[in-house]
């Protein structure tokens, strides 16, 4: 750190606003090169990934998958009478999981040395933050107060429909649900009602699930739902919802409607700015709302830093985690980074789950032209057995001119566990050939990604 950073008058070296995945890494890591650091947080320290996102989403999908583990499981011999589920259980299992959580969060902080301020950090000048009427200086500011749930501006929504932040938590399972969406909430939740036996509706306004993966993927997850019992309605907008006796009626533009036990948006997020006192402080923010940031997270405010879904790059926790650490490492540890933000994989956590890195088949033909595509489509093993009919899809979209591979996508189980080791082969710019050198691990799913020879014909 240099002289101006640690100015002696200022009351922390950094201030962070917001203690989730970003966060908590930007606030220990300068507390690790030695600045003065406290944390404000108006909720519970771990942020969304793990109070009210990933980390809960995650311990109910595993519940809901065992559901099919059970339907599955007839076909290898098992007798299982007729399951049930105690919803509350996993529901007060999931809490008592999220509170440790919480208390590690509270330990990393307290164990880097940083000061965890509790209440809502509101910017009151460029090295100016308030907490109630008290009024906290530093150096330097981040901004890592991550996003909210979007609500649309459609009669009854606000008053009668729940968000993914009360879907964690419901005292009930619903038997019936509207979800509205097609993007990864919608997905993720859809599998988690429909694994422990209600019945789903997925309301979207596309033709098909997931706008901006790649078709054949959106293709086959929209059959896949189909095959679990999801009831799609595509081309779909929810026009009102009103309280009808105990449940909701939800009207579509077309007139037409449905009866449900709740109603579900997962409609977007949007960033957690307000009443942060941006505008006040000269902090220049997007049409949506976002943070604008630079290559180092600098706002238009040179002490203000921002990091995370607030500013709404690639809106992912290690993406925050990765941005919050070189933030720190570049402005307190005297060695400037940024984080790359191509070639991220991610994961779907349907049922059966999605995952990818690269781009899409539409997307890499915009950018290199002439593509390869190498695709598998294929029962999984355990389904011979099981009798389930559902199908695995794998794809590699391969330019032809470099023979790299730039785009892989996968749709089917452990599908996160596998493109994590795919993606640094991508990441590192790996041919088709390079694929083709490797030798399978038989029998697996994964082997088909190094054992495609044919490409699909035009
Ligand atoms: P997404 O952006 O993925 O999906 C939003 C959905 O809302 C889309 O189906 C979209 O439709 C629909 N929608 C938006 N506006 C309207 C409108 N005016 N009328 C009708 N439908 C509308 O958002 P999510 O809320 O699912 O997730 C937010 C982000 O959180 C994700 O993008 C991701 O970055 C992150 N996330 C990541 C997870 C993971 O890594 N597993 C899990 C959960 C969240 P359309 O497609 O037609 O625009």
């Amino acid at each position: 750190m240099n002289a101006a950073e640690t100015a002696p008058d200022y009351d922390y070296d950094l201030i962070v606003i917001g203690a989730g995945s970003g966060g908590v890494r930007a606030g220990r890591i300068a507390a690790g090169h030695g600045a003065r650091v406290a944390v404000i947080e108006a909720d519970r320290p771990g942020g969304t990934c793990v109070i009210r996102g990933c980390v809960p989403k995650k311990l109910l999908v595993y519940g809901a998958s065992i559901g099919g583990d059970i339907e599955d499981a007839a076909g290898f011999g098992w007798q299982i009478g007729k399951a049930h589920h105690d919803w509350a259980s996993l529901i007060a299992a999931k809490d008592t999981e999220i509170d440790r959580l919480e208390g590690i969060y509270r330990k990393l902080l307290a164990n880097a040395g940083a000061d965890l301020i509790e209440g809502y950090g509101r910017i009151t000048g460029p090295h100016d933050v308030s907490v109630g009427d008290k009024t906290y200086t530093a150096g330097k500011i981040l901004l890592a107060v991550g996003g909210t749930p979007q609500l649309l501006d459609v009669p009854g929504m606000a008053e009668h429909a729940i968000t993914s932040n009360e879907a964690l938590d419901l005292p009930r399972r619903p038997q019936h649900i509207v979800i509205y969406g097609s993007g990864y909430i919608a997905l993720e939740f859809a599998g988690i009602f429909a694994g422990f036996g209600s019945d789903v509706h997925l309301v979207y306004r596309g033709d098909l699930p997931l706008r901006g993966f790649d078709e054949d993927v959106r293709s086959m997850i929209a059959s896949a739902l189909e095959g679990r019992g999801i009831t799609l309605h595509s081309g779909r907008i929810i026009a009102k919802i009103e309280e009808h006796g105990s449940q909701y009626q939800v009207t579509f533009d077309d007139g037409s409607s449905l009866l449900t036990d709740k109603v579900m948006a997962a409609t977007g997020r949007r960033p957690n700015i307000t009443g942060l006192g941006l505008d006040e402080a000269g902090v220049r923010v997007s049409g949506n709302g976002a943070v604008i940031v630079d290559d180092r997270s600098c706002t238009s405010v040179p002490s203000i830093f921002a990091v995370g879904d607030v500013t709404d790059r690639v809106n992912l926790t290690p993406v925050a985690i990765g941005e919050g650490h070189a933030f720190a490492d570049s402005e307190f540890g005297g060695t400037p980074r940024s984080i790359s933000h191509e070639n991220i994989a991610s994961a779907v956590f349907s049922q059966p789950p999605i995952a990818s890195v690269g781009l899409s088949e539409v997307d890499a033909a915009k950018q290199y032209g002439a593509l390869t595509i190498y695709e598998s489509r294929f029962r999984a093993m355990k389904n011979t057995l099981s009798g389930r009919q559902e199908q695995t899809y794998m794809k590699l979209v391969v330019s032809s001119a470099t023979d790299k591979v730039v785009g892989v996508h996968m749709m089917g189980p452990d599908a996160a566990e596998i493109m994590q080791g795919i993606a640094i082969a991508v990441k590192m710019g790996a041919t088709k050939a390079d694929f083709d050198a490797v030798v399978g691990i038989h029998p697996s799913a994964a082997e088909e990604f190094v054992t495609m020879r044919t490409p699909r014909t035009p």
